[in-house]
């Protein structure tokens, strides 16, 4: 077992070593591209409480790493007890958001034991991340990941969406601005999911050729034991991550996260919705007489 690896194990053998937590569903911007976690129809918000009753069961599992994220995770006016609730059983807390509220809230996570954060920034050009997040929040988001910068936490990630015809020719760009900031930039594909399946053909834009460019352009290329998700720092300065799910079989055989639903269920994977079906084997599974000989 390696380092930071977990003893449970799905049957493809594949070890579970961190847990993606939905906070909310509820969120103050409108990516039309949306995929809410996989998650749809939530029944209510799970509370703190409960929330952190998943942590110490997960903990107890030997699962030490928590991500939080939504729907817009920094919505829950308790967003910073959530973090200092599981940060007791955690090795890791780390948070994905959408960045419009980070900058006044960076300094407390931090101190309640948030370590690092991913932070959605699909362009730095105010016309495209209005298209994008179909609301004027740029400026905010900025002041986000320069307060998330300047609060610790490390490292930062600036997380985009790569879309054809609205931010994929703005990539050059993007290396330089996460250069300039001190962040990690994470190219990551879009994925056909609900609201945004419609437009997935109009928009979908292969990262195969980034990866190629980058890695010509790479001093290292270093590859993380999640989703074997590779790392490209570049000659100069600069490291971008690229998230390539799409028809890619590594992705998965290599993905070692569990996720929770802002209501408080287990759910097995991003792509699939089979919730019900599972419910049903593990409720049959479980099954046993009460009163026996
Ligand atoms: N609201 C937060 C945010 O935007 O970062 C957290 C929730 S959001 C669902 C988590 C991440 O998934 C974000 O980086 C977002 O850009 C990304 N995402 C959402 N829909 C996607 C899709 N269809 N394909 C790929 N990534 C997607
Ligand atoms: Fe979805 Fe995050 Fe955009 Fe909100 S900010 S619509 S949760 S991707």
């Amino acid at each position: 077992m390696a380092a930071g690896e977990s003893p449970l194990r799905d049957p493809y053998g594949r070890p579970i070593n961190s847990l993606r937590i939905s906070l909310t569903q509820r969120c103050n911007f409108n990516c039309f591209f949306c995929h809410r976690e996989g998650e749809s129809n939530p029944h209510g918000e799970a509370t703190a409480e409960e929330i952190e009753a998943v942590a110490a069961a997960a903990s107890d599992l030997g699962i030490r790493r928590f991500k939080l994220t939504g729907g817009e995770p920094l919505l829950r006016r308790d967003v910073v007890e959530v973090v200092r609730r599981i940060a007791s059983y955690a090795d890791e807390v780390s948070m994905t958001t959408n960045g419009s509220l980070l900058a006044e809230k960076a300094a407390d996570l931090r101190e309640a034991g948030l370590r690092r954060v991913n932070v959605s920034l699909h362009s730095t050009r105010p016309d495209a991340f209005r298209r994008i997040t179909g609301i004027d929040a740029l400026s905010d988001v900025e002041r986000g990941v320069s307060a998330a910068l300047e609060s610790g936490l490390r490292p930062v990630k600036l997380n985009v969406v790569v879309l054809k015809g609205l931010n994929a020719d703005d990539i050059p760009e993007m290396i330089e601005f996460s250069k300039g900031t001190g962040a990690v930039l994470q190219l990551i594909e879009f994925q056909p999911l609900q609201r945004g399946a419609a437009d997935w053909e109009r928009f979908y834009y292969d990262l195969r050729p980034v990866e190629e460019m980058l890695e010509a352009r790479s001093e290292v290329v270093r590859e993380r034991a999640l989703h074997r998700r590779r790392q490209y720092h570049l000659r100069g300065g600069g490291v971008v991550e690229v998230v390539r799910p799409m028809h890619n079989s590594r992705f998965c055989r290599f993905c070692t996260r569990l996720r929770v639903t802002s209501d408080g269920r287990l759910k097995p994977c991003l792509m699939r919705d089979d919730n019900l079906v599972e419910a049903f084997r593990a409720a049959v599974a479980r099954r046993e007489p009460y009163w026996r000989d």
